[in-house]
């Protein structure tokens, strides 16, 4: 635009646009007080042009964090580049309602905002304009987006009944624990577990009981495990609980209090009281293993053992096991 010709009618029609953008438009003077205050931003704040001008934008918004607010603008002053600030950043710095009207959602508008020099003809910035821009749909289908996908990562790593670790992701973190554990040589443990003649459970008071059963076994293992263990269903009534820090005499501590809790537990049904127990078998990390597959069936023949004690009980894998199981 030639701006030397332009003539008051042309300016006119310019007011009446920036009037009525539907993006906020301040502009501020060195001082920062607000020289422009658009119909944006007055419909948004509910502050008329002329109860602002010439007045300290931080009388009006207390919220705005103002060494942040002014360190950024005084950029703009001395550098005569723009500077912006995204909703992800800050979600807003003019607090304005969101008069969107779904409900269930944030209350406020989230804003990019855009802080431009306004240069004048000799080169000298003495004011800056911010250009406010309403991004509350973007960010909430991110928002959205985001909460959609990490359910989706919870529910692919969760069992659907017991709502532990599923198999597939329990093996993993066991496959990167005993790597990690290769490397590092803290002492950790690995327990197995399995319900004690569970197939009777199912057979006298049905698969629906037996699934009431799985999960107070598995609310028992979730109560029971600290924030640094993993607990997973490996199988139907299998779990794998992986015990960091601890060798197999603190797994041990562990299996024993874990069992102890499950014989105390009661499922009623139908006026009878069901109670099961578990057989447990631990087995350390050893430097000798290769793999976390023969970690497994070190706890496997532990597990073995006990069952084959007459359950209910806890076995450590020693090499005694592996030289009886062959
Ligand atoms: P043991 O003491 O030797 O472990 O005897 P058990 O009866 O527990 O052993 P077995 O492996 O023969 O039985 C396991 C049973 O677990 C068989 C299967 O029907 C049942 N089961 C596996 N998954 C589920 C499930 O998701 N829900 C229910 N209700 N039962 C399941
Ligand atoms: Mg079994
Ligand atoms: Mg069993």
């Amino acid at each position: 635009m030639d701006y030397e010709s332009l003539n008051y009618e042309d300016l006119h029609w310019i007011m009446v646009m920036l009037q009525t953008m539907d993006v906020g438009i301040v502009v501020l003077d060195r001082n920062y007080h607000i020289q422009v205050w658009n119909g944006f931003m007055e419909n948004h704040s509910g502050l008329r042009p002329e109860n602002v001008r010439d007045k300290y934008i931080f009388d009006f918004f207390p919220e705005i964090p103002k060494q942040w607010f002014t360190h950024k603008l005084d950029s703009v002053f001395l550098l005569h580049n723009r500077a912006f600030s995204t909703w992800e950043q800050r979600p807003y710095i003019f607090k304005f309602k969101n008069y969107r009207p779904i409900t269930g959602i944030e209350e406020f508008m989230y804003q990019n905002i855009t802080m431009i020099p306004l240069t004048s003809l000799d080169g000298s910035t003495n004011y800056i304009s911010i250009i406010v821009h309403d991004v509350t749909d973007i960010a909430l289908s991110k928002k959205e987006l985001k909460s959609a996908n990490e359910q989706l990562a919870y529910q692919s790593r969760t069992d659907h009944l017991t709502k532990l670790n599923n198999r597939g992701f329990w093996e993993e973190s066991l496959i990167a624990e005993f790597k990690r554990f290769k490397r590092y040589k803290e002492k950790s443990s690995l327990i197995l577990c399995d319900i004690d003649y569970f197939k009777a459970v199912n057979d006298t008071y049905g698969h629906k009981v037996g699934d009431d059963v799985l999960r107070l076994v598995s609310k028992t293992l979730m109560d029971n495990v600290r924030d640094t263990d993993t607990a997973g269903r490996y199988g139907g009534e299998e779990f794998g609980i992986i015990l960091l820090g601890n060798d197999a005499k603190g797994a041990m501590l562990f299996a024993e209090r874990f069992r102890k809790s499950i014989e105390l537990k009661k499922t009623q049904h139908g006026g009878k009281t069901i109670s099961v127990t578990i057989s447990l078998g631990i087995a350390e990390f050893d430097d000798i293993i290769q793999s976390h597959v023969e970690l497994m069936e070190r706890a496997d023949k532990a597990l073995y053992e006990s069952k084959k004690a007459g359950r209910n009980r806890s076995t450590i894998y020693s090499e005694r096991l592996q030289v009886q199981a062959v």
